[in-house]
């Protein structure tokens, strides 16, 4: 079948009340951004309740389709088939068409389900259900009716033109983004983030990240798997400004001036203070995280509770319950886990010590901190400012 439109559905958004417009309006942004990127020339309308994308020259289907699979927002991607309103004869003959080119194998269920949106249709919807319904079995024999569970629901809504449509592919769900504010994320070069800006993303927030680079501890190609892991979150998120911040000088100072036990727990502060920093300066509400409970050793309560008595900010750690292969899973599902899994090392690995605390005690870290006085404010104002930013999309 060659089609030249999509119906976009859109779930939870159509719940929003007065909000409504404003969901439409982003989901309509969001569809143009993601097809800019496809071989061919689309225009996305918004028309009473429905969005629809409509090509205006030859276009690869299944890019099209991929690139709509990404928009948050979409609950349903409908190839359509769209007619003039020339009478209802002529419109028996362009279902018939419809069928016999959408299923080759006409051995289904199905129910017809008219929808008039044109109330000035001269039929009512059970004669066009009844009469597109007996037309279909009669060309197709082997077809038969099934009203309660079909195998093929087609459906037919008369507008100001008529829209052909059986076909339901499933979007991601979500809301678009844009629709709810803004958060930084901490990515490093690992499963989890990605995971977790995804998820965050996927709820209508715009995402910005921030990365620890530590050189030349770690490499130029660590940066550059962060980069690429970026890139693919923006696939979703849309584009999405990274700040690579160097962090050697600060790791180096805790290195000499705190026991090496709790090394990983007070650069993961100093990593929440300065994201924190950025994210104020870029507008951002809060911070996100790819911590999972009891994952690793700054992981456990005691260390989550420590990390976060730094932030005034809320973290949202969307997979702070999930195993790690459920983490897995999704990492394969958005397309991030392969880079994920590239071997590069990482700022806290590097300097990680045999046997760091479990169960940090806060008034000791406090006091550990407190030996760092002397040049750490000055350091991260250092961080802060020389952060790069990278524009990832
Ligand atoms: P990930 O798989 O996301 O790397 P992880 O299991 O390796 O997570 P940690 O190294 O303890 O866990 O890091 C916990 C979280 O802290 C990460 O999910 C990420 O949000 C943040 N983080 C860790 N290292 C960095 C870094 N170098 N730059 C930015 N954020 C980081
Ligand atoms: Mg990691």
């Amino acid at each position: 079948m060659k089609y030249q439109s999509f119906l976009i559905k859109y779930a939870e958004i159509g719940i929003k009340g007065k909000n409504r417009y404003m969901f439409e309006d982003a989901l309509v942004k969001q569809i143009r951004f993601a097809l800019k990127s496809v071989d061919g020339q689309f225009e996305v309308t918004k028309e009473s309740g429905r969005i629809y994308a409509n090509a205006l020259s030859e276009f690869d289907f299944d890019e099209t389709v991929e690139a709509l699979k990404r928009v948050f927002g979409i609950s349903g991607i409908c190839p359509m088939v769209q007619v003039e309103d020339e009478g209802f004869e002529e419109l028996k003959k362009q279902v018939i068409r419809y069928v016999d080119q959408v299923y080759p194998d006409k051995h289904f269920t199905f129910k017809v389900n008219a929808r008039r949106a044109n109330k000035q249709y001269p039929m009512k919807s059970d004669e066009i259900n009844r009469d597109l319904g007996e037309v279909i079995l009669e060309t197709f024999p082997e077809t038969s009716v099934d009203v309660h569970e079909p195998q093929v629901m087609l459906h037919v809504e008369m507008r100001s033109r008529i829209n052909i449509y059986s076909e339901v592919i499933p979007g991601p769900g979500g809301m678009p983004a844009g629709t709810n504010g803004r958060a930084m994320l901490l990515l490093s070069g690992g499963i989890d983030s990605p995971v977790a800006g995804y998820m965050i993303a996927k709820r209508g927030v715009v995402i910005e990240a921030v990365y620890f680079h530590a050189p030349p501890y770690t490499s130029e190609r660590a940066k550059e798997k962060v980069v690429d892991l970026a890139k693919l979150v923006a696939k979703y998120s849309g584009p999405m400004k990274l700040h690579v911040v160097n962090f050697t000088d600060i790791q180096l100072y805790i290195y000499d001036q705190c026991p090496h036990e709790e090394l990983t727990i007070i650069m993961r502060r100093y990593m929440m203070r300065i994201a924190e920093i950025i994210a104020k300066e870029n507008k951002c509400l809060g911070l996100i995280t790819g911590e999972s409970i009891g994952q690793v050793a700054s992981q456990t309560v005691q260390s989550l509770a420590a990390t976060n008595e730094v932030c005034t900010m809320p973290v949202f750690r969307p997979v702070i319950g999930f195993d790690k292969q459920e983490i897995v899973d999704i990492s394969e599902k958005i397309g991030t886990f392969e880079t994920s899994i590239q071997p590069f090392e990482d700022c806290c690995t590097i300097f990680v010590a045999k046997h760091p605390v479990t169960k940090p005690n806060i008034n000791i870290i406090h006091r550990s901190e407190e030996k760092l006085a002397e040049k750490i404010d000055e350091m991260v104002k250092t961080a802060v400012e020389t952060a790069e930013v990278i524009l990832c999309e």
